[in-house]
């Protein structure tokens, strides 16, 4: 039954009111529209939420992890630990800068970074971990440093899912080494495309800004100099601002999102055909609510359950693909190298999750859901 006049409703979506629109409008208008005050503004409320740490915004994420492995000195020869299921961004940003990402598998439960696997992995060179908190689920900080202490590593935590997200009450970004966050429209806050570094010092973040900006320093007679090989990845003034009424929302952004999980589990918890996600507690921010499909006691694909739903008005997606088993990242693995990050690569299932979503839209999803994977396996 095609789903005729009922809208399509993707696996995420931003959410932008008309206040937001005018702002951003307002901000093309005074005509400074590339970084400056918004900048700056947005910054301090990013610290302010972060309990005062130095903070930095950036072009995207994936320009804020590069960053901040060039800010700490990773380069040829050094070694990152990532987890193998993660967001291609983390090995990329790695490599670009001529070290190599080092892939460990995640954990079944959590599909976070599997520590005992992280410190089985760590050689002479290598210099920092670099784990994904997973959908917005962190990572246990206190095993996660225990493990950078002990072997005199640097961390910088991929919070792109994450913002929102706390652990025991301590909001992620708060404490801890570098912590960078996303601001791509699928998460939980937008400034179109951005990102966000916090810095445990300001020192740290005063080179991560000089990497921000060609390398440039200012000099008292009113010239520049550039010392360091710096790039581009600076936020526009219009993105931050859109940051900063964005910001201004996320708690409340993020206990929707738990309304609307609750609903998931609610429905899905004792079906046979899928599995669900790690639950967590309140410091979940869930980003993105992803079951695990029951592929083995299935007679359709993800692809012809993906392409049913659609049929049906429902967007999913893939969060993600197993990085060891990419063309460029490849080398050397091979499948059943790390079993877990590829069980849940071959059937994790993105189900809509965005805070304008109601609960008869979470009812339609699994109304659908479960029907599509009753068919598939009779
Ligand atoms: C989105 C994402 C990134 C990269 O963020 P961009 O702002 O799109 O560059 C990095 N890591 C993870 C886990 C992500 O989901």
């Amino acid at each position: 039954m095609p789903a005729h006049n009922l809208p399509f409703l993707p696996f995420a979506r931003p959410t932008l009111d008309e206040t937001m629109i005018t702002e951003v409008a307002d901000t093309l208008r005074s005509l400074w529209i590339t970084s400056g005050p918004q900048v700056i503004a947005f910054e301090r409320a990013l610290s302010d939420y972060h309990g005062g740490r130095p903070v930095r915004a950036f072009s995207s994420a994936t320009a804020a992890l590069e960053v901040a492995l060039l800010t700490i000195g990773v380069g040829p020869g050094d070694e990152v630990i990532v987890p193998a299921q993660t967001f291609f961004a983390c090995a990329n940003a790695v490599a670009r800068t001529g070290a190599t990402p080092v892939f460990v598998d995640v954990d079944p439960i959590t599909r976070n970074m599997d520590l005992n696997a992280a410190e089985r992995a760590v050689t002479p060179r290598t210099r920092a971990l670099m784990p994904t908190h997973f959908a917005g689920w962190p990572l246990d900080p206190s095993a996660l440093y225990a493990l950078a202490q002990h072997h005199q590593l640097r961390v910088i935590e991929d919070a792109a899912l994450a913002i929102g997200s706390h652990w025991q009450g301590q909001r992620i970004g708060s404490f801890g080494d570098i912590v960078s966050f996303s601001f791509h429209p699928n998460k939980t806050i937008t400034t179109i495309e951005g990102g966000a570094l916090v810095f445990p010092d300001e020192r740290e973040a005063v080179i991560a800004e000089r990497l921000r900006f060609h390398g440039i320093v200012r000099l008292p007679d009113g010239t520049r100099d550039v010392v360091v090989t710096g790039g581009k990845s600076n936020l526009p003034d219009v993105n931050a601002r859109l940051g900063l009424s964005q910001l201004a929302r996320l708690d409340e952004f993020v206990q929707i999102r738990h309304t609307l999980v609750g609903r998931y589990f609610e429905r899905l918890q004792e079906n046979p055909h899928c599995s669900l996600p790690c639950r967590g507690d309140d410091g979940h921010s869930w980003n993105f609510f992803a079951p695990l499909l029951a592929l083995e006691k299935l007679r359709h694909s993800r692809k012809q359950i993906m392409d049913t739903l659609h049929q049906h008005g429902i967007g999913t997606g893939i969060s993600y693909e197993a990085l060891h088993l990419t063309t460029r990242y490849g080398t050397g693995h091979h499948p059943g190298d790390f079993p877990h990050a590829e069980r849940i690569a071959n059937s994790t299932l993105t189900l809509p999750l965005y805070p304008t979503l109601t609960l008869p839209d979470i009812d339609r999803v699994c109304d659908r859901f479960i029907e599509v994977l009753e068919e598939a396996a009779s």
